[in-house]
């Protein structure tokens, strides 16, 4: 009999339409027809207030999806973010409306949900408690993945080299103006200009600012305390951008390296999401011994933050210097067709349907004893 797959899509977060892409391209490799035979979708959306929708309802949103926001404003001005939080969480009343039944008999769950509410832990925590598999990070590792300070200090603790950076919280923006301004002294001091400023939780380049003075920076600050209580400012690099795909448990695999190219100032929502906007060159054209050091910082970062089952590792190139700086690790990446790390397993000689097979049966060898 096929095992029952749990695609859990959507989620509370500013990346909730990204997820709903990525969910419709997992569907689909989970039916061709070696994984038809092995797995039965079960669609389960999670909306933005944190209603569950089971059965036909979920199915036509899954079916249909939706076209991603025209711009990232768009999605800053979306008024349904918890402004105590920043980020949007799932209310008591939700979790009573969680659809019980329908979801008892799940074999195995595979949450393609990005950013907060989804990719941080708070999911794989209630998946947990209900003891049932599911694909990807477990708590820990989803938690340490998401937050880019607590993702950064274990990186560090780990010898990777990465941007120089200070965490700020809300509250320090939103003091009084004395104290806001000192702040904005003391990182101009330290990082310099352009920095970058971003919600600690959050992806897709959501929230995140590139200020070059300091009127920028601080309107930066007071966007991405809108988004999160955490936020980190990093001092700006100028560097080729190159990603590597991860796949595995305790013994996680480095797949080819991809490079992303764009003229935009840097890899924001609209480069991301707009068609033509973002080149991807696969395998990245690196000198031998650079590949093989990115490949080998990602499974050092994978490990460091605890991560399981996939990540895509992203980094810096300083070609004028042959530096390789990591900047951060992503625990559940975009999972559209033509993202990037379906794709980096493609070149590397896994295809779609034989990846999501491989995700899944690796979330089942984390419950085996
Ligand atoms: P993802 O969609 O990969 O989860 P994210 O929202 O977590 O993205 P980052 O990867 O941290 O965001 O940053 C997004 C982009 O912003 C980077 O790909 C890069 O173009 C630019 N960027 C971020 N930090 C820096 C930096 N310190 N120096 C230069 N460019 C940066
Ligand atoms: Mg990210
Ligand atoms: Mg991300
Ligand atoms: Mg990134």
């Amino acid at each position: 009999m096929a095992m029952r797959v749990g695609l859990l899509f959507g989620g509370c977060s500013g990346e909730h339409d990204v997820s709903i892409h990525s969910a419709q391209a997992v569907a689909q490799a989970l039916s061709t027809a070696a994984n038809a035979k092995k797995y039965q979708v079960v669609p389960v959306h999670i909306q933005k207030d944190g209603g569950w929708q089971v059965g036909e309802s979920a199915q036509r949103i899954l079916a249909s999806g939706v076209a991603l926001s025209e711009t990232a404003d768009d999605l800053a001005q979306d008024d349904s973010r918890d402004s105590s939080t920043g980020s949007l969480a799932p209310t008591a009343a939700a979790l009573n409306r969680l659809p019980t039944r329908e979801v008892a008999d799940i074999d195995i769950w595979f949450p393609v949900l990005h950013g907060p509410n989804g990719e941080d832990g708070t999911v794989q925590g209630l998946l947990k408690l209900m003891q049932v598999p599911f694909v990807g990070s477990g708590v820990l590792g989803s938690a340490m993945g998401m937050d880019k300070l607590a993702m950064k200090s274990a990186f560090a603790q780990a010898g990777l080299p990465q941007v120089e950076y200070r965490g700020v919280l809300r509250s320090q923006v939103y003091a009084n103006p004395n104290d806001f301004s000192q702040l904005c002294d003391q990182l101009e001091a330290d990082l310099g200009y352009p920095c970058f400023v971003k919600p600690a939780n959050l992806g897709s380049s959501v929230g995140i600012t590139k200020a070059a003075d300091r009127k920028a920076l601080e309107a930066a600050l007071e966007s991405a305390a809108s988004y999160d209580r955490r936020i980190i400012v990093e001092a700006g690099v100028v560097a080729r951008e190159i990603e590597c795909a991860v796949l595995g448990n305790d013994r996680p695999q480095a797949s080819t390296l991809g490079e992303i190219r764009f003229s935009s100032d840097f890899y924001d929502y609209d480069t991301k999401y707009t068609a033509g906007e973002a080149e991807l060159l696969i395998p990245a054209p690196l000198p031998t011994a650079v590949t093989a050091q990115i490949q080998a910082m990602a499974i050092q970062a994978f490990q460091a933050v605890d991560a399981a089952g996939l990540s895509r590792v992203d980094f810096f190139y300083v070609e004028s210097t042959g530096t390789v700086l990591i900047n951060e690790i992503n625990t559940m990446p975009g999972f559209t067709a033509t993202s990037m790390y379906p794709m980096l397993w493609k070149a590397s000689g896994l295809e779609f349907g034989g990846l999501v097979d491989q995700l899944i049966q690796l979330g089942l060898a984390r419950t085996a004893p």
